[in-house]
This record gives structure tokens, C-alpha cells and sequence, in this order.
């Protein structure tokens, strides 16, 4: 049977020439890099390379980049981390309601703890209005935090107009880009940003490692404490042979942006198109144009979502009817309830995410497949020819 990876967002494949390097750096580098001799010194030759490599993919310096276990912690440490070091000068947080539990969860705590937190709505795309964001800022707003891009709905946020409000507003800018970076161009400065998350295994690296980055002169608490390395943002011996594995898939992925986005565009476009002409009553969630590369999400009247990734893992097609943190719970997304859909159209969604592991074939199969389980699902469905999206 054909298999189709249709979650890419969810994770990825180790890149063959990430595991490669991986090995040559596990069989001849064990040394601790804060050590001076000569082992250690070895170590740290390669965990600065990848620094650099993480670096270039975002337009960034080296020395801006802090290596953690991945794109949560990355979120918790400018959060949390922000949070702490400005507390006396304002206790007011503005993230918007559609961001990861990463983020949400983080800003849920601070408000638990006495922080004030704004959820910004988000429009029927999942766009955040930057004209309500410009109303929710007060003299005591000393952060904002919004995702580069939404990992369920694909939409992109009007993250450098965002930048500059909050620039204007003398407040913090922070943005989650676990799902941007490396999928499309991303640079801290066009950006304007202060604090960028990244994760490694959205882009072929390994799992467990990922970074924050922390523009020059931005001041942050530890979350960790303990010794000094990453210059004591995020003590604790590095994960060396992870940190090695990011900065290869940094660098990759820089090298192979514009083709894997006009290539992954390409799939995505057939793949709605194909969806569109097939099946009756579906309803295409997310931006039509603002949007990654890689996404597709749709939700399927009378259909359960649950009913249909597991038709489709029976016909070898792997996809998601959410984000994969939470999906392992039945309750609703709170990015599809954010931009309004109903919740019998909430649970009939599935989120397919294209990426190094798909061609046109795969497109083809799933279009061949994907009516079928549909219209399936449907005849057990007593709604089903009773409503029309
Ligand atoms: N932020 C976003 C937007 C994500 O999609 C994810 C993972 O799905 C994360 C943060 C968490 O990253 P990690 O799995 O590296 O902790």
C-alpha cells in the first residue's frame, strides 16, 4: 500500500544529510563544550557553527541565538522570561487567542500569577486586526506575542505591521515562527521583532532542540537556573548532537526555500483544487492567499474527524484533525472556534501538511482516496442530506 505523510506541521523526517552529520558528530565529538580542553574545545567549534547556521536561516547574529529543547521551552523562556524582567515597569501581556498552547498555556500561567493578558480575536481567516491591537496597548503593555504563522489554519499574521506598533508603543515584540521558518523567508529585522522561537524537527532536524532568538540589549530572566551556558538564559549541559542536527537542517532549509515552497505550493494547489471539485460540501479554513505553503485545512460537513484520519491511516494517509498536541483530546480546536466555525464543522476538519516526503503521485492518491471516505462516513451521517455549508 502507498503511504502518504500528509503532517509536516506535525513533524518531519530526519534529512538524510542531517543524520549523516549527525553520526560523523556522535562517533568522533563527545567532549562537554564548556570545557577548555581540547575535547571540549572541539565540541564548541560545532555548536557555534550551527549557532551561525540557525542565524543565517533568520537574518540574525550568532550571538542572538539561545539554544533550548525545542520550540515550547523556546516559547516559555521569552514569555515567562519577558515577563519577569520587565514586571516592574507594566504586568500587561497581548498574544492573540488562536496561538499555541505553547504560548496560550504560558500566558494563562501569568495571568494565574497576577499578570494581565489580552486574547485578541482573530477575523474569519484567523488574521489578528492590527487596529485592535494598536487599542489594546496601555502604558503598562510590556509584551506582544503573536505567532508568525497559525499551525492548524496555515494563516500569516501581519507580523511586520505588528512590529512596528509595538515598536512605536515601546513594547516587546515576540513571534512564534516554529511554523514559518525555513518554509518561508523570515528575517528578525524585516520582521521587527525582539524574541523569535524556533524548532528544529518542523524543518528535518531532530526532535528535542530548538532556539530563541533574542535581539541584542533585550533583557530576560532564566526560567532554568543553573550554570552559564547560552549565556545563562538556559543552563544545563548542551544537547550537542541536536544542537549539531538543527544547524544542518537550518542550513538546508536556507539553501532549499525557494524551491520547496514553490514545489510544496504547487502539491497544496492541487490538492485544494482537487478537494474542491470532488467532494460537496466542504469548507476551506484559513486564508486564501496569506497562507503557508504547506497548508491545507478543510472541514467536511457530517463527517467526524476521528472517522476519517483513521479511514485515511487505513489507506496508508497520514494527516491531522488539528494540531497534533491536541488531538489526542476531543475537544474542539480553539483556532477553528476562534474563527468562528461551528462546531459540527469543527469536528469534521482534517489538516493536511505537505512537505520533503510528497509528490504529484501522492496528490493524485489522496484525491483518489479522499472522496471515498468522505461520501463513506456520509451515508452513516442522518444529517447528511439534510444541511449545506
Ligand atoms: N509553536 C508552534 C506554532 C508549533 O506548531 C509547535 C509544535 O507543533 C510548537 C510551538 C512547539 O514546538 P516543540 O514541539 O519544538 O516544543
Amino acid at each position: 500500500m502507498r503511504k502518504v505523510y500528509l503532517d509536516h506541521a506535525g513533524t518531519t523526517l530526519l534529512h538524510p544529510e542531517v543524520y549523516s552529520l549527525m553520526c560523523e558528530f556522535m562517533k568522533n565529538t563527545f567532549g562537554n563544550p564548556s570545557s577548555i580542553h581540547s575535547f571540549g574545545r572541539e565540541a564548541k567549534k560545532w555548536v557555534d557553527e550551527a549557532r551561525q547556521q540557525v542565524a543565517d536561516l533568520i537574518g540574525s547574529k550568532a550571538g542572538e541565538i539561545i539554544f533550548t529543547s525545542g520550540g515550547t521551552e523556546a516559547d516559555n523562556l521569552a514569555i515567562i522570561g519577558v515577563a519577569a524582567a520587565r514586571h516592574k515597569k507594566g504586568n500587561h501581556i497581548i498574544t492573540s487567542s488562536i496561538e499555541h498552547p505553547a504560548v496560550l498555556n504560558t500566558c494563562k500561567h501569568l495571568a494565574k500569577i497576577g499578570f494581565e493578558v489580552t486574547f485578541l480575536p482573530v477575523d474569519r481567516y484567523g488574521l489578528v486586526d492590527p487596529e485592535e491591537l494598536y487599542k489594546a496597548i496601555r502604558p503598562e503593555t510590556i509584551l506582544i506575542s503573536i505567532m508568525h504563522a497559525n499551525n492548524e489554519i496555515g494563516t500569516i499574521e501581519p507580523a511586520e505591521e505588528i512590529g512596528r506598533i509595538a515598536k512605536e508603543h515601546g513594547v516587546l515584540f515576540h513571534t512564534d515562527a516554529v511554523q514559518t521558518a525555513g518554509k518561508i523567508p523570515v528575517n528578525v529585522n524585516t520582521l521587527g521583532v525582539d524574541l523569535l522561537t524556533l524548532s528544529s524537527h518542523k524543518i528535518y532536524g531532530p526532535k528535542g532542540v530548538g532556539a530563541i532568538y533574542k535581539r541584542k540589549g533585550v533583557r530576560l530572566q532564566p526560567v532554568v537556573h543553573g550554570g552559564g551556558q547560552e549565556k545563562t538564559l538556559r543552563p544545563g549541559t548542551e544537547n550537542t548532537m541536536g544542537i549539531v542536527g538543527f544547524g544542518k537542517a537550518a542550513e538546508i532549509a536556507a539553501r532549499e526555500l525557494d524551491s520547496e515552497f514553490n514545489r510544496t505550493r504547487q502539491l497544496r494547489d492541487k490538492l485544494i483544487q482537487g478537494i474542491k471539485e470532488r467532494i460537496p460540501d466542504v469548507k476551506y479554513n484559513g486564508h486564501p492567499e496569506l497562507r503557508l505553503p504547506h497548508n491545507v485545512n478543510f472541514s467536511f460537513s457530517y463527517v467526524e474527524g476521528e472517522s476519517m484520519l483513521l479511514s485515511l491511516d487505513m489507506k496508508g494517509i497520514a494527516a491531522s484533525s488539528g494540531s497534533a498536541c491536541s488531538s489526542s483530546t476531543l475537544k474542539p480546536s480553539h483556532v477553528l472556534t476562534a474563527i468562528g466555525l461551528p462546531y459540527e464543522l469543527i469536528h469534521g476538519s482534517l489538516r493536511m501538511t505537505l512537505g520533503m516526503m510528497n509528490d504529484a503521485v501522492d496528490i493524485d492518491y489522496v484525491l483518489e482516496v479522499l472522496p471515498g471516505v468522505v461520501s463513506k462516513l456520509r451515508s452513516f451521517s442522518p444529517l447528511a442530506n439534510k444541511l449545506t455549508v
